[in-house]
């Protein structure tokens, strides 16, 4: 990139993009600012802008909608009680002068910006532009980041403050696919990507855009993009799929994919989106030093929660807290588990390009599994071998569509999260997700019956229903003397899928009059209601009289789980309605009891 280049000549390419209909058209301007504005020993400045959800070279900006709002507050110099900064925290929500913007942060950012801002460019170049995006990633408090903003502010119009908006919360909207950016920039820059997850280094091997690169191996110490699994419908879809291979299934474990890189005593933790997991280290680093009985190798596996009094993996959710328990060195029954499902690098060489069935008997060979710790996935032994009388084991060769039934089903009665179905004879591929694995998800097997609850209160949307109730908080009746009313609701999940927009524009407009705006933390939420205090019990509005609410039959998937977050002692996964009962009056909602027992019964617990 011209390091001097404007940045105004980068907004007017975002504009034509999002303009333009046809993705060729956009491909062609990508492609033109590229021949046109770059130099080639600096593509890296202005693609990072381009795609800032790839780009990891700068830390993390700390700076979602919520905290962005509060600090483009004060970098404008406003008072929190202004209509401009009430509408920037409440950009999700509607009101008389919401517009069309709501739901879209940027949007109402540029509105209030607008305002305030003159129409000329301030001048800033996209190399001050770079500078300044790096200050406010590494600055260390909230002044410091004010003081970034507010020197952006003053180099820009609403227009490029908008694109910086849209960059610090990584997502551009422009819709063109990031496959797309990379072909029109060079035709090995995806495959380089992919081994690499450095934009910098793609950008910098790749000057040359003539020059076709030699396939680049993956290393140890880089994140790989991983191997996704394509979903199917059924077990008969999955065999089909596979027909005439030689097929494991393994139980799909709901917890963090991680990627273990280990060097020697260097170890890294990458997700799925190429972030350094740093934090696992305290738990599990040593546990990777001394059990990989090599110096150096790439795992592939699920990070998950192991809870040793109940002898079994803990439900999603807590991989976070019990880390951070590790670091302080706390006690717990808890503790992390990693759990091996292939091996992509071993000594001096990637094996991605083995079978499975040759990366099985290498994770066989390489990994010394420790229960509860440190498991292997593979069909003869490992986790089988260490899981507890009773369950199920979690991978085994699959002969016949039969078989696949069976696992599909002792897995969900586990309360595993589903099946993954994997080619024995396959190679790993980064980012693949062409069908060499399988998924198998019990989304929606229905609940012995319907669940009938009533709706309590309504969340905005974003986007096309911003300022508009697009999900509702349902509760269950407190279970009432007998021949009496219910007198309270709990809360019990939130949900918005199931309906068409009809649908639920009948049901809004419906139990509009009732909505009623709450005033956290000044004003409770109304008395005949209980909730936790969690936050996402905090409904944008509350219906002021169950009386006149509606009851929505709800389908889940049949597994409940304890909920954290609802008052009610359990929640969904997945809820979705399946019809608005304008027919049942509000009292015929379902019980806590009822509902207990329903869940116990479908449970067999
Ligand atoms: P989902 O929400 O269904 O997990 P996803 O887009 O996150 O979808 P997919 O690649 O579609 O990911 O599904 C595979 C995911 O399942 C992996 O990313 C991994 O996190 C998880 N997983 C759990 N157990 C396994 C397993 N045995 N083999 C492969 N992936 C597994």
């Amino acid at each position: 990139m011209a390091e001097q280049t404007k940045f105004s000549v980068l907004c007017s390419l975002f504009t034509w993009i999002q303009r333009s209909k046809s993705s060729a058209k956009k491909r062609s301007k990508f492609r033109k600012f590229i021949d046109t504005f770059c130099k080639s020993d600096d593509y890296f400045s202005g693609i990072r802008l381009i795609l800032p959800n790839l780009d990891r070279e700068r830390g993390t900006y700390g700076l979602k909608e919520s905290v962005l709002a509060t600090t483009l507050i004060d970098a404008l110099s406003m008072s929190r009680e202004s209509e401009d900064a009430l509408r920037l925290i409440n950009w999700r929500k509607g009101g008389a002068k919401a517009g069309a913007n709501a739901g879209n942060f940027a949007l109402v950012a540029a509105e209030v910006l607008q305002r305030r801002q003159g129409l000329a460019s301030g001048g800033l170049t996209i190399k001050e532009l770079n500078d300044l995006l790096d200050q406010l990633a590494s600055s260390e408090n909230r002044a410091e980041k004010i003081l970034v903003l507010s020197t952006l502010i003053k180099k820009t119009n609403a227009q490029e403050m908008k694109w910086i908006v849209m960059i610090i919360l990584k997502d551009l909207k422009l819709g063109i696919s990031e496959k797309s950016i990379f072909h029109e920039f060079h035709p090995d820059a995806e495959d380089l990507f992919n081994v690499t997850c450095d934009l910098k280094l793609v950008c910098e091997k790749l000057k040359d855009r003539n020059q076709r690169h030699k396939r680049q191996d993956i290393e140890v110490g880089k994140a790989v993009r991983p191997q996704l699994a394509m979903r199917v419908a059924d077990a008969t879809a999955a065999w089909k799929r596979l027909h005439g291979k030689e097929v494991v299934v393994e139980c799909k474990f709901d917890g963090d994919r991680i990627q273990i890189h280990k060097n020697k005593t260097e170890i890294h933790f990458f997700s799925r989106s190429f972030l350094d997991h740093s934090e696992y280290g305290p738990g599990m680093s040593d546990i990777i030093v001394q059990n990989i009985l090599v110096d150096r190798c790439i795992l592939d596996g699920e990070m998950l929660v192991w809870d040793k009094s109940l002898n079994r993996f803990a439900e999603f959710g807590s991989n976070q807290e019990i880390a951070k328990a590790a670091k302080d060195g706390l006690d717990s029954d808890r503790q992390l588990c990693y759990v091996a499902f292939d091996i992509l690098y071993v000594g001096d060489t990637s094996v991605i390009h083995q079978s499975l069935k040759e990366r099985h008997e290498l994770l066989h060979k390489v990994v010394k599994p420790l229960k509860g710790r440190l498991e292997i996935l593979v069909p003869n032994g490992g986790l089988n071998a260490h899981c507890p009388p009773g369950e199920p084991c979690r991978s085994l060769i699959a002969h016949n569509v039969d078989d696949v039934e069976r696992f599909f089903k002792e897995t969900i009665e586990n309360r595993d999260e589903g099946i993954v179905l994997k080619d024995l004879g396959s190679k790993w591929e980064p980012s693949d997700r062409s069908g060499k694995w399988l998924k198998l998800k019990p989304d929606y097997i229905r609940a012995g019956s319907d669940l009938d609850v009533l709706i309590i209160g309504g969340y905005y949307g974003s986007g096309r229903r911003g300022g508009e109730v697009a999900q509702f908080l349902v509760g269950l009746a407190e279970t009432p003397s007998p021949n009496t009313y219910p007198r309270r609701f709990i809360s019990f999940c939130r949900v918005g899928t199931g309906l068409s927009d009809d649908e639920l524009d009948a049901l809004v407009t419906k139990l509009k009059p009732y909505f009623r705006k709450y005033d956290y933390p000044k004003k409770a939420p109304p008395s005949f209601y209980r909730v936790t205090n969690n936050s996402k019990e905090r409904p944008d509005v509350w219906v002021d009289n169950p009386q006149k609410s509606i009851i929505l039959s709800i389908t889940c998937d049949i597994r409940t789980i304890n909920s954290e977050v609802f008052a009610a002692p359990y929640s969904l996964r997945f809820p979705r309605i399946d019809r608005v009962r304008y027919d049942k009056l509000w009292h015929e909602c379902l019980d806590v009891q009822s509902f207990v027992e329903l869940v116990q019964s479908s449970n067999g617990t």
